[in-house]
């Protein structure tokens, strides 16, 4: 998995619409941690999906000849799919010549979009939640970037490398001049090199929109680094790690991993005693608990669920209006429109993925602290819109 970057997504916006040549846009939910998923379920759902935009065609041959050929397409794929991110995304007009797949390790909610143009909201909303780190490793004479995000690393393609000092052996007093001019030359050398780090760097935040730093390299050169940096660069430094210049991109993200958890453990513990003053003060802002939960999500009111890594639990779904409940009506019918309800193992699938598809946001808490806190006040609660 190569990391998303805001130029790819910048170009799948800008695409423009060919006449009468739809793009067909796939977002499918293939996390093989998810037991339907690894019966293959993804592949059901992409076809039932792909079915329902086939019936609004049906009064189009051309369209629907064009469709065909898109959808073949993203079957083909998918069938050869061996999972290894969350979310498959695909964008496709064959008759355009016109593909793009790509898995990411982030969640979003399954859907299929026919329209003139690539469907990329989902993907504009996650490349704003999920945070960016802009790196630079360095040490007296080499400068390398990188982005990370959603557990994944690039490198940026243009080092800046110091151009060497030269240095010419002299005798006697002529040497010790010499010597203190390579000095001062080599001082300067370095300060205009750490300039010209720092103006990439800010660069490169601007570029990759990346809301934190970490600068990484021998401590006294992240050190002078660090000074040397506008204010406002400064404040987004989260830290500073030893590290040779070196080092591969997978060695620098797997030192990385530790500080980028420790922030977002950070976050959790925030967000989780947030949702609990906030629904203890009984505000209407916040709810706790699985049932209360529930019914807001079926009012379409969360935007914002909260729940323990793990939490599962049995309930009901109905096939036809999509409501969901933790207790199944005794009669077995939905008690909005009567239809025949289903059984689910993983109410709590469901419900995030209906908070997903109703532009909410969630948040699934894995931290021990957090998580322990969560679970002490029902494993789930939410945020009201
Ligand atoms: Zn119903």
């Amino acid at each position: 998995m190569k990391i998303f970057e805001p130029q790819t997504l910048k170009a799948l916006k800008e695409r423009t619409a060919r006449d009468g040549s739809p793009v067909l846009s796939v977002y499918l939910n293939i996390d093989p941690s998810v037991p339907v998923n690894a019966r293959g379920g993804y592949k059901t759902l992409l076809n039932n999906m792909l079915e329902k935009i086939e019936e609004t065609l049906k009064n189009d041959d051309d369209l629907m000849d064009h469709f065909e050929e898109d959808s073949k397409w993203i079957k083909s794929k998918v069938e050869h799919l061996i999972p290894s991110g969350k979310t498959y995304v695909a964008f496709c007009d064959v008759s355009e010549d016109f593909y793009y797949e790509e898995e990411l390790p982030i969640r979003l909610a399954s859907a299929v979009y026919y329209e003139d143009t690539p469907y990329v909201r989902p993907l504009l909303e996650a490349m704003d939640e999920y945070e960016r780190y802009g790196i630079v490793l360095l040490d007296s004479e080499k400068a390398r970037f990188f982005v990370v995000t959603m557990g994944q690393i690039e490198e940026i393609e243009d080092a800046i490398n110091i151009p060497p000092i030269r240095h010419r052996k002299r005798s006697g007093t002529d040497h010790m001049r010499s010597q203190m001019v390579f000095q001062r030359r080599a001082e300067k050398w370095s300060s205009w090199f750490l300039k010209d780090v720092s103006e990439r760097l800010r660069d490169l935040t601007k570029e990759y929109d990346t809301s934190n730093l970490v600068l990484m390299g021998p401590q006294e050169v992240t050190a002078e680094l660090y000074r040397l940096l506008p204010k406002s660069l400064q404040d987004k430094v989260v830290d500073r790690i030893r590290m040779p210049v070196k080092a591969k991109a997978s060695e620098v993200l797997e030192t990385l991993l530790p500080v980028i958890e420790k922030r977002e453990r950070t976050i959790e513990i925030q967000t989780v005693e947030d949702l609990i003053t906030s629904a203890n003060k009984s505000s209407g802002k916040a709810l706790l608990g699985l049932n209360p939960v529930i019914s807001a999500i079926n009012q379409g009111r969360v935007y914002l669920l909260v729940y323990s890594s793990g939490f599962t639990v049995s309930g009901f779904y109905c096939p036809n209006c999509e409501v969901i409940l933790d207790h199944g009506p005794e009669s077995e019918k939905c008690p909005y429109c009567q239809h025949k309800m289903e059984k689910t193992d993983d109410l709590v699938w469901l419900a995030s993925e209906k908070v997903l598809t109703s532009n909410g946001k969630i948040e699934e808490v894995r931290s021990e602290e957090a998580k322990k806190k969560l679970d002490s006040y029902g494993h789930i609660g939410a945020f009201l819109r």
